[in-house]
């Protein structure tokens, strides 16, 4: 299989656990429509939901995080193909400034689809490695390449001042080997993307550098780092707790551990799947993505 074709269904996967493979990379004829309104989180801090992949008829994106400081508006990821100017008139209700940065947590198109739709002059931000990811993207390709980032960071980087302050943190791999931690100090919220999605296995995007070993890890250098934060904007679930997101970081390591010990027993990777269950000890969690990522990290454990 052409490596093209091969991202391009992962693509789908992220974008939707089943999606139809021809709808990933072209605008859907039937769009769902964005919330009516931002979700307020604190004070200056709005998402834009409907971000469950779940219900497909009603799936835009990932949450998007708007973030309105004195000198402009801070966009975090972008959704779908197709939501830009959604997304623009939503942040009018709020304010009268521009957009003047994007942040994209990350490379799939479930986060960087609307890039396009926004003003050209608009700075884009992301971790170094999602901007190498982002670059083999269709949707990134020719005239469409001046809506990759311009603005690339290693470990860590910090834009504006104040209580306008946003910190951007890379940990480690995990879903994929460019996740941007995004942290609003003065209001005390982190917003995760994928790294944390929702609670049920993580999606290990593998060629993106998605790791199912380093997730962990990357969770634990986050707890180690961020002291001041209680509230999360998980990629694609409703906003929660930092405790939540610290059980997150257990919940991989976990996952890790049971896969390491059912292959050291010999199992394949499907028995492995179905001997796995963490929901007994992780009370709401679902099993639905344990398969998948299981065998991903049977795939990164056979390689080393
Ligand atoms: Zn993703």
């Amino acid at each position: 299989m052409r490596l093209f074709t091969r991202s391009r269904v992962l693509g789908g996967l992220v974008a939707a656990g089943a999606l139809s493979v021809a709808v990933a990379g072209q605008q859907p004829a039937q769009r769902a429509t964005l919330p009516t309104s931002l979700e307020k989180v604190k004070d200056n801090l709005y998402i834009i939901g409907k971000s469950s992949p779940v219900d497909r008829s009603q799936f835009t994106g990932g949450n998007v995080g708007v973030f309105v400081t004195d000198g402009g508006v801070v966009v975090v990821d972008t959704k779908l193909a197709g939501y830009g100017p959604g997304i623009i008139e939503l942040v009018k209700t709020v304010t009268n400034k521009p957009i003047t940065t994007i942040i994209n947590t990350h490379t799939h198109g479930d986060h960087t689809g609307s890039n396009e739709g926004f003003p050209a002059n608009v700075e884009i931000v992301a971790h170094e490695n999602t901007k190498t990811n982002m670059m083999k993207m269709d949707a990134f390709k020719g005239e469409k390449a001046q809506f990759l980032p311009k603005k690339t960071y290693k470990d860590k980087l910090t834009l504006g001042t104040g209580k306008d302050r946003v910190d951007l943190y890379y940990f480690g791999a995990g879903h994929t080997n460019g996740d941007t931690f995004i942290v609003y100090p003065a209001l005390r919220v982190l917003q995760a993307g994928d790294m944390f999605a929702w609670k049920d296995a993580p999606l290990y995007d593998r060629n993106n550098g998605g790791s199912g070993v380093e997730h962990p890890k990357s969770f634990a250098k986050l707890v180690a780092t961020i002291k001041d934060v209680d509230t999360v904007i998980p990629g694609h679930s409703p906003v929660t707790t930092f405790k939540d997101l610290e059980e997150y970081g257990r919940y991989t390591a976990d996952l890790l551990a049971a896969t390491e010990v059912a292959m050291k027993a010999g199992k394949s990777a499907d028995d492995a799947a179905a001997s796995i269950d963490l929901s007994a000890k992780y009370p709401g969690y679902k099993n639905e993505r344990v398969k998948a990522a299981v065998a991903a990290i049977y795939d990164e454990l056979a390689k080393k």
